[in-house]
């Protein structure tokens, strides 16, 4: 009872980032139970204790990922300028419970003029809303005409094969970026996942992560930097051979991101993340009640005009901007990592 106390706590950590609360969720977080990913090298099962992993990440991904990964089948190219950059992106959460799901004609406008604007924008859809909302596929063929990308954001392990299927199946293109993370998922993601469809999708970019599943201050992750985390209890140290990005989404407001943007970081690739909530589409306030901020479309227009005028900046996806550091030589940045 008290881990499943605790692991409701740790998604609400995670739904204050995705910012509707749902009034009940249920959670598979740990559990060996996961059908979808394949087992193809030895590796000993997940115990129960979430914050002491003892898997080894497997040092070779051995099967080879049908949706193609972002950084890895992007070419490869040699850093363009030496001048630090903030790249900063938008997102957007949808819950799988109803009271998270946006108006469709409001969201594609919402998404139309922050487009328009210059921001670039990524939605993370919960298997419920995209096997549940009539327009779905509208809203994602719409978006995408847009630029808008699709990341796989679940909040149980195998949901994420299902999430990649169904936003092909209403067709769109599902992206490689494993979007919001309680710390004990890291390990399940290590391994390409087989997909319903013969295919297989290995998340190569993490945004959005929680360390520990109690709420306790400092929980929720608030990076700025880039790097590959050496695994789930050393988040915090780079593993030059490791296989998935995290990129780091700052404290998710404006006010923080144009804060970072004229701190002039000296690392190539910085990283802030706008994030908007689904229902109201307004940016989060990770300090507000209930995660709710009062900036709305007209002052994420103004943001971003300002931002343009920035030589420091650019407007990217989150999956751009994992792409941008890799081409920056993958140095790793944002003061908390080792
Ligand atoms: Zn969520």
């Amino acid at each position: 009872m008290k881990r499943s106390l605790r692991l409701i706590f740790a998604i609400t950590i995670l739904l204050t980032a995705c910012s509707q609360l749902p009034s009940s969720i249920t959670i598979n977080l740990g559990s060996p139970t996961n059908t979808a990913a394949p087992a193809p090298t030895q590796v000993a099962p997940l115990t129960a204790v979430p914050l002491q992993p003892t898997v080894a990440p497997p040092t070779a991904a051995p099967l080879k990922p049908t949706v193609a990964p972002t950084v890895a089948a992007s070419p490869t190219s040699a850093p363009k300028s030496n001048q630090p950059m903030v790249y900063i992106s938008g997102t957007t959460h949808i819950e799988t419970n109803r009271q998270s799901w946006p108006n469709p004609d409001a969201f594609i406008n919402f998404l139309r003029q922050v487009t328009t604007a210059g921001m670039k924008w990524s939605v993370g859809a919960d298997i419920g809303w995209l096997e549940g909302e009539a327009r779905a596929g509208e809203i994602i063929k719409t978006t995408e005409a847009m630029g808008v990308e699709w990341d796989i954001h679940a909040h149980q392990t195998s949901d994420r094969a299902k999430n990649v299927v169904k936003i092909k199946n209403l067709g769109g293109k599902p992206n490689t970026v494993i979007s919001g993370l309680v710390l004990t998922e890291l390990e399940e993601m290590r391994s390409p996942f087989k997909l319903s469809d013969g295919g297989t999708w290995f998340g190569d970019i993490l945004w959005g992560f929680t360390l520990r599943p109690d709420h306790s201050a400092g929980s929720e992750d608030t990076s700025t930097g880039l790097w590959k985390p050496k695994n789930s209890k050393e988040f915090y140290t780079h593993d030059p051979n490791g296989s998935i990005i995290m990129v780091g989404g700052g404290t998710r407001d404006l006010k923080g991101a144009e804060t970072l943007a004229k701190s002039n970081p000296k690392f190539a690739v910085t990283s802030a993340t706008i994030m908007v909530t689904p229902v109201k589409l307004v940016v989060i306030n990770m300090d507000a009640k209930g995660g709710l901020g009062t900036d709305g479309v007209n002052e994420i227009k103004s943001f971003a005009e300002r931002m343009s005028k920035l030589s420091n900046v650019r407007l990217a996806t989150i999956s751009q901007t994992a792409k941008a550091w890799v081409e920056a030589g993958s140095v790793v940045s944002g003061s908390q990592v080792k």
